[in-house]
């Protein structure tokens, strides 16, 4: 499953840090109920175009990630996916 989101940490690591790489690992590791885009995959436009930016990730799929959402945003559903942090 991890090796999904492998990618991310060697192609984004010059662009964000690991912190927030860890937030972007989360959130692809979701498949988006916007855009249908699989897990490990940017989301995209309409026009099937990828969003190659954390923060351009659709709303829904961010608030579907744990952890560093605020308290006040409770995360939608129950199927929540267990978080596998024992990367090599
Ligand atoms: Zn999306």
């Amino acid at each position: 499953m991890s090796a999904n989101t492998a990618w991310i940490w060697t192609d984004l690591a010059d662009r964000y840090t690991p912190h927030e790489l860890t937030i972007l690992e989360r959130v692809l590791r979701r498949p988006c109920p916007t855009c249908e885009a699989p897990v490990g995959c940017w989301c995209r436009t309409k026009s099937g175009k990828e969003i190659r930016d954390m923060d351009e990730q659709h709303p829904e799929r961010r608030i579907l990630a744990p952890a560093t959402a605020p308290a006040d945003r409770e995360p939608l559903g129950t199927h929540d996916v267990p978080v596998d942090d024992g990367r090599a």
